[in-house]
């Protein structure tokens, strides 16, 4: 069983802060951390691997610091992990993401072929929530999204069985193996960092690959070049004003309210019997 979670280091943005003259993220403000989202797929993966057996690796793309959210991964379990790292992923939007990642992805594959992939929910900075989808898309396997339990692993029938959050309660479903997770925080809990992990952290060194390690890349996919999202517009939303207190005993709370909800009748188009 081979596992591969794709990991993202994302500014702490519980910290961040917004320049309020450019409205663009201040990044200096804030540590780099693994995404939490991600944090939470490693150590799924390593659960995974304790019944199974096999390899956990990690794959990110970002600039070389990002070898931190490896090493973070190396203390959670996991056992090696690459970082794509190069000029030309620079500017890189979900799509241009999803491509470098998936064509990293084939490489690793023909290494140790891949049998799931697994990645955070979303990253607490871009936010959207597509990378996973899209690597899934480009690899062509089936993408199950908001995970919160993996229940059954069969290797020989090479199929898993999953349990996905829906807005009214979860489904269990069984997809094909290789496939593609997206996962939710309440998957597991984070556990504490065995003293040896911590120690393989401190000396791991990840395997770094440039684009001219990766197989067929149309370059005209990758970074900036590659990206056809366009943000149009960057700023800090205003605070909603505060709402109105209403005093007094429960049936003059009422009445004021019906007066408010009457001035506001075409609002809500409110038929009043007053
Ligand atoms: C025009 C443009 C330029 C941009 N330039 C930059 C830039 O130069 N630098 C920059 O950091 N961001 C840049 N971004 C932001 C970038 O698009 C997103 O951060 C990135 O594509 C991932 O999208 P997301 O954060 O919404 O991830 P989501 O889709 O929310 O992430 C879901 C999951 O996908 C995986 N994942 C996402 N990104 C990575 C990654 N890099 N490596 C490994 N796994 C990953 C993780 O498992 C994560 O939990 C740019 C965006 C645009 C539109």
């Amino acid at each position: 069983m081979h596992i591969v979670v794709c990991v993202k280091q994302v500014p702490d943005t519980k910290i961040i802060k917004i320049n309020p003259k450019t409205n663009t993220l201040d990044r200096r403000s804030a540590p780099a951390i693994l995404n939490p989202y991600d944090a939470h797929a490693v150590q799924e993966a390593v659960k995974i691997k304790k019944k199974t057996g096999g390899t956990v690796s990690v794959l990110s793309m970002g600039p070389p610091q990002a070898t931190a959210v490896i090493k973070k991964s190396i203390e959670i379990g996991a056992d090696q992990g690459f970082l794509i790292t190069d000029r030309a992923f620079a500017g890189a939007d979900t799509l241009a993401t999803s491509y470098a990642l998936s064509k990293a992805l084939e490489r690793i594959s023909k290494e140790e072929p891949v049998d799931m992939v697994i990645c955070g929910k979303h990253a607490i900075d871009g936010d959207t929530g597509q990378v996973g989808p899209g690597i899934a898309r480009r690899l062509d396997v089936p993408p199950v999204t908001n995970v919160i339990e993996v229940t059954e692993v069969n290797e020989q029938e090479k199929t898993v069985v999953i349990k996905r959050k829906l807005t009214n309660g979860y489904e269990l479903i069984q997809s094909q193996m290789p496939c593609l997770l997206t996962v939710e925080k309440e998957i597991n809990d984070i556990e504490y960092s065995p003293m040896p992990n911590m120690i393989k952290a401190a000396r791991y060194d990840p395997i770094i690959w440039a684009v001219s390690d990766l197989e067929d890349v149309d370059r005209s996919q990758l970074g900036l070049k590659g990206s056809p999202t366009i943000v149009g517009k960057m700023f800090t939303p205003p605070r909603p004003e505060g709402g109105k207190k209403l005093e007094g005993s429960a049936d003059e709370q009422v009445n004021q309210l019906i007066e408010i909800l009457l001035e506001k009748k075409d609002l809500f188009t409110l038929q009043s019997s007053k």
